[in-house]
């Protein structure tokens, strides 16, 4: 017998109907004799309303009751996937984060797990009850409700099953496993059988929202089983993989984008030490995140530097840079929030020559302007306008060969 978490995103449980279909999944993983705890998120659509909800009564809602609404959503979830359970004789408890305890920081809005009590699930189970846990949520020390970031569900459910030493722990979705790039924006992406732990953290980190960042981080250092799977059709899915040494590493294992960043150039800076931390303090001061930095050498005395933020920061950062700019004596301040980046990742990489020649031969063949680059052992991102994303895409799946590449 094997204890199993499985988890059902969006939309796996998006509707009345889906929701059996659900039910009847887990009945199934128990009638195979495992154990099952089921983590859910909320119905698919429900946390962007909740957002819209809370924006139409306050631009700036406070983080805590932001985070006490958006966790309803889950709570609905875990109701009616308990009830539909129960519908088929199946016996199920349903459970808030707060239930089984899963202490937060007090980031609202980006809480990270600290510690499960899993006393509450192990007693479930050993009452022959399926328990279905709300994903996405936790409390901090203060018995505040938190929430663990869009798509935190996927977080919540390795959190548990490394919590529980599980077999397996399983991400149902509405596609079948993680693929050469989404399938979204392009239709011949392949689904992978297999994808390396380094490998899935550089694509969640990249964009690729199939699973949250921080669950890949878990299962990498918890050693979690973690497979990707859809809840729409049976099939193996994707296993994540610690590294197969006898396993052929293909050169790029995927493409991931990511459309939330916005560029920002200060041009015309006197070139002398500090300017750099001049302009980096008050950034990283108002918690704003900075990705891909550019520095170009300095001319006449002058130099130009170019970062990208996340989109939802790009006012405040354009603001705080305005005062700056004008204290360092740079010439301007410009920026686009119309830029996307698109990023190759392989640990294939390590050991071959030429990608970034092949990426930006293949760009430029179809006309597409490459703003700013950066790379790293296992990854090479490149920032483009944003109009270009589709064809880019497409076009470095096929420059790699991944439609048609076997692993
Ligand atoms: P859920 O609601 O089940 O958590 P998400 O929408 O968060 O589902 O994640 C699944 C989506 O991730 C897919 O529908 C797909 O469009 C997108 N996606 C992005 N990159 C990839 C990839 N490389 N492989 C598979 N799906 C991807
Ligand atoms: N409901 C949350 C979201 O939409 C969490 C999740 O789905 O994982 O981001
Ligand atoms: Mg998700």
């Amino acid at each position: 017998m094997a204890l199993i978490v499985q988890k059902y995103g969006g939309t796996s449980m998006g509707s009345p109907e889906r929701i059996a279909a659900v039910a009847e999944r887990v009945e199934r993983a128990r009638a195979a004799g495992d154990d099952v705890v089921v983590v859910v998120s909320a119905m698919s659509g429900e946390t962007d309303r909740l957002i819209k909800l809370a924006k139409s009564v306050n631009a700036q809602p406070p983080a805590r009751e932001m985070d006490v609404l958006l966790a309803t959503g889950e709570q609905a979830s875990i109701a009616l996937l308990a009830m539909a359970l129960a519908a088929r004789g199946v016996p199920a408890r349903s459970f808030t984060g707060a239930q089984v305890h899963i202490l937060t920081d007090s980031a609202h809005s980006k809480a990270r797990i600290l510690d499960i009590d899993n006393e509450r699930l192990r007693a479930c189970l050993a009452a022959g009850q399926v328990a279905v846990v709300a994903g996405f949520q936790g409390i901090d020390a203060d018995g505040s409700i938190t929430t663990l970031g869009r798509g935190g569900s996927d977080t919540t459910a390795v959190a548990l099953a490394a919590a529980l030493k599980a077999d397996e722990c399983q991400i149902y979705t509405d596609v079948d496993g993680v693929y050469t790039t989404d399938p979204r924006v392009e239709p011949r992406a392949r689904r992978l059988d297999r994808v390396t732990f380094e490998e899935m953290l550089e694509m969640a980190s990249l964009g690729a929202k199939v699973l949250q960042i921080r669950s890949v981080e878990f299962a990498g250092k918890y050693k979690v089983p973690l497979r990707v799977l859809s809840s729409f059709q049976d099939g193996p899915g994707t296993l994540i993989t610690f590294e197969d040494q006898g396993m052929e590493e293909p050169l790029i294992s995927g493409i991931a984008f990511n459309r939330d960043e916005a560029q920002i150039t200060v041009a015309g800076i006197p070139d002398r030490p500090g300017v750099a931390s001049a302009i980096f303090g008050p950034i990283a001061k108002a918690n704003v995140e900075i990705d891909v930095i550019v520095q170009s050498i300095g001319q006449d005395g002058l130099t130009t530097m170019s970062f990208t933020v996340h989109r939802n920061d790009y006012a405040q950062a354009m603001a705080l840079l305005a005062g700056v700019v004008a204290d360092l004596g740079a010439r301007s301040v410009g920026g686009d929030d119309k830029i996307t980046k698109i990023s190759l990742v392989g640990v294939g990489m390590r050991s071959h020559a030429g990608v970034a020649a092949t990426m930006f031969e293949a760009l430029s063949a179809e006309g597409i302007n490459i703003r700013m680059v950066s790379t790293s052992e296992i990854k090479i991102s490149v920032i483009i306008d944003e109009k270009y994303l589709e064809l880019a895409v497409r076009t470095l799946h096929e420059a790699f060969g991944l439609a048609d590449a076997k692993v």
